[in-house]
This record gives structure tokens, C-alpha cells and sequence, in this order.
């Protein structure tokens, strides 16, 4: 058995009153503060605060391009994207100093923004009729039809039609089903294109999804990377990216190569866990020979009973789960029973809950609702394919 432990020491943070705004933190001030460049990523763990993040920024580019500067928020899946559609205050024209700690209290009169994106502007609903219509309109918008929207905006001073948040696969068919074969046919000209792409930023969250951005991996292009490269290609002095993932790489290689230049702001967990509360991270590697983990597992978890546990099973054909295949209802699912009867059998497990994510259909989006929001309700999560980036498990110790 190896051992690793980490101590941190946790920061003093300043308890700002809730419903007053939210004031940028260090990292996030520093990005909104950085000039604007063609590209750029925001590398930072889960938790960091990297939607708001992209939020601030979005606010800062459509005010100073006077309403003209399109934001086409992308993430991997809806739950994701529904993290970009929460209404939120922001104290983006306030220092630290605007607060008075003794009274606990605003001292100023700065403009607090409020980044609210209208139903009509969240397109995150797959299954919602016209989305990708939608989409197409909102980045082939001609360029006379964005100036007239935008000085209409400005009397108003509303963001609305300057945000649309997707997924990346509803982009991915956009791009491919609709934009693509118009350009093919003629139906879009070059100019159209050019003057499209021109003031649009594609702010792109869990980037480690885009395949094939550059010339480097080529022949790994995924449609979210072919989309991407068109706006590249086709980029007018105003056409940005700005990319946020906890893991900018894909096995060994870097998911963007050296050919499009990205400013990259890197935040580590070292340097993030003292704003987090963490006080100990301790990881211990335990080895296994010749059978499968399920035993020592059962053991650990049964031993700590009044913890909070989350176990990972890997999926089917990798590692252990191998020795399930041949099960009816798959090796992954089959092993991940095992699991739980194992952890069950535990006579100190015996009355709590377990909740079992790998369930098909509904059930499975029943629950995994529950766990994004009510996290609390489990005391051990199994889980395979389902707890992954954009899930919050803020309550597991284990
Ligand atoms: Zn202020």
C-alpha cells in the first residue's frame, strides 16, 4: 500500500453578502482585466469558477464593441450549459476596496451587471423543436442586421440575441447539416461567411472536447473541431475563441498544436484548494493481483461508514470489468452489481443508502438530476460513466 498525504492550509475568504453581486476573485479579475486577444484559454480545476469567468468576459466584449460582438457559449452536455443560463450579479466595476469588512457592507456606487440570458437565447435543449435553426441564424447573422439590432440593444441596454449557449453536438450538426452544405451549394457566399465569423467569439467550455483544431491532429477532426476551424479560417480581425478545461490535453498531445497561438492562464489546484476549505488531501494506491478490486473496495468503504463515498467502475472492456463480460446485461453493469452487493454485505452499510447510477433510461436521468441537485441524498454513489466533468459531487469525502 502507498501513501501520499497533502496539507493545506485553507484562506480567510470575506463573507460578501449574498443577492449584492459577486465580486470577481483574483484569477478571474486577472483574465477580464487582460487585453483582448485572438485566442484564449482558461486551464482551472472544476469549481474554480470558470463559467463566470466566461460570463464577465462576454459582458466586457459586447459593451465595448458597442453590442456588436456575438457569444456562443458551447458545452459538452445540457446540464452544463444550463450552469451559463443562471442569472447572476456581477460587481465587474468594483474593487475589494468597495467593501467595508467592518460593516460588512457595499460602500459604493459602482454599476452592478446582470448577466441574464433569456429563454429564447439558451438553445441548450436538444430536443427542443428549431434549435438548430436557430443556431444558424445566430452565427450567419448578416452584418447590417447585427448594426440594426445593435443600436436597438443599446437604447434598451439588454444582451438579448447577443448569447446563445448550446450543446457541442447541436453546434457540430449546425455547422455540418445546415451551414456546410450552403456554403457547398453557393447559398452562402464567402462575404456571408467572412462577415458571419467576424465579431463572433466562441467560447467554448470543456475545450478537451474539440478533435483536430489544428494541423497536428488532423486525422482525429471531430465535427466541434471542423466547425472551429472554419471560423479560423474564415476569422476576420474581431473572430475569437476562448477555450476553458480543467485538462487542456488529450493523452500525451496538447489539444490545440503549436500553428493557432492560444494566451493560455493556467490555475492550479495547488494554488485553488486554499480558496476551497480542503485541509487534507490524502491518497493512498492500493494494488491488487490476479482478481478483481471489488473486495478491498467493499472493505474500505464498509470501514468508514459515516463518510461519504463515491466509487468509479470503469467501463465495459477496460481493466477488471473484463471478467464480467459474457453478463446479460453488459460487463460494466454486471460488474458494478458486484459492487454493490459487495458494499451492501457490509453489516455497517447495512442501513444506508446506495444509489446505483448505472440504470437505464429514464430512471438513469431521474437520478442523475438528483444527484446535481440533491448530492446529499447518497452516502455511496456507484457510478461509471455518469459522475464526470460538469457533475458536482461537492459532498464526498472518499
Ligand atoms: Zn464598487
Amino acid at each position: 500500500m502507498k501513501k501520499l498525504v497533502v496539507n493545506y492550509k485553507p484562506l480567510p475568504t470575506v463573507a460578501y453578502p449574498e443577492d449584492e453581486g459577486f465580486l470577481l476573485r483574483d484569477h478571474q479579475q486577472e483574465i477580464y482585466d487582460a487585453p483582448t486577444v485572438p485566442n484564449r484559454m482558461f486551464v482551472a480545476c472544476g469549481g474554480s469558477g470558470k463559467t463566470v469567468t466566461q460570463e464577465a468576459c462576454s459582458i466586457k466584449e459586447i459593451r465595448k464593441s458597442g453590442f456588436m460582438q456575438r457569444q456562443l457559449i458551447s458545452a459538452p452536455q445540457s446540464q452544463i450549459c444550463q450552469q451559463f443560463a443562471k442569472k447572476i450579479m456581477l460587481r465587474l466595476y468594483c474593487t475589494k476596496e468597495c467593501f467595508d469588512k467592518k460593516s460588512g457592507r457595499w460602500v459604493c456606487s459602482h454599476k452592478i451587471e446582470t448577466w441574464h440570458v433569456r429563454r429564447t437565447d439558451n438553445l441548450a435543449d436538444d430536443t427542443s423543436k428549431g434549435v438548430l435553426a436557430r443556431l444558424e441564424q445566430f452565427i450567419m447573422r448578416p452584418y447590417a442586421t447585427q448594426v440594426s439590432m445593435a443600436a436597438k440593444l443599446k437604447v434598451a441596454n439588454s444582451y438579448h440575441g447577443m448569447v446563445a449557449i448550446c450543446t457541442h453536438a447541436a453546434l457540430t450538426r449546425t455547422y455540418t447539416e445546415l451551414i456546410e452544405p450552403k456554403i457547398k451549394s453557393g447559398e452562402y457566399t464567402k462575404a456571408q461567411v467572412k462577415a458571419a465569423v467576424n465579431n463572433l467569439t466562441n467560447r467554448c467550455d470543456e475545450s478537451h472536447h474539440v478533435g483536430g483544431l489544428t494541423t497536428v491532429e488532423k486525422a482525429d477532426q471531430n465535427g466541434l473541431g471542423r466547425f472551429l476551424s472554419f471560423c479560423h479560417k474564415n476569422r476576420g480581425k474581431n473572430s475569437r475563441m476562448f477555450f476553458t478545461t480543467a485538462t487542456p490535453f488529450r493523452e500525451v498531445a496538447d489539444i490545440v498544436g503549436k500553428d493557432i497561438h492560444f494566451v493560455t492562464t493556467t490555475l492550479p489546484f495547488s494554488e485553488w484548494c486554499h480558496y476551497t476549505g480542503i485541509e487534507q488531501i490524502r491518497l493512498t494506491l492500493e494494488e491488487y493481483t490476479g482478481c478483481t478490486p471489488i473486495p478491498n473496495v467493499a472493505k474500505n468503504v464498509g470501514n468508514e461508514p459515516t463518510e461519504k463515498h463515491l466509487v468509479i467502475d470503469p467501463p465495459d472492456g477496460q481493466k477488471w470489468v473484463v471478467e464480467f463480460e459474457g453478463a446479460d446485461e453488459g460487463a460494466n453493469i454486471a460488474a458494478m452489481h458486484a459492487m454493490h452487493t459487495a458494499i451492501q454485505s457490509r453489516p455497517s452499510m447495512k442501513s444506508k443508502i446506495i444509489i446505483e447510477t448505472i440504470t437505464p433510461g429514464t430512471l438513469r436521468k431521474h437520478i442523475k438530476r438528483n444527484l446535481i441537485i440533491n448530492p446529499d441524498a447518497a452516502d455511496c454513489i456507484l457510478t461509471c460513466m455518469l459522475v464526470r466533468e460538469g457533475v458536482d459531487v461537492p459532498s464526498i469525502a472518499r
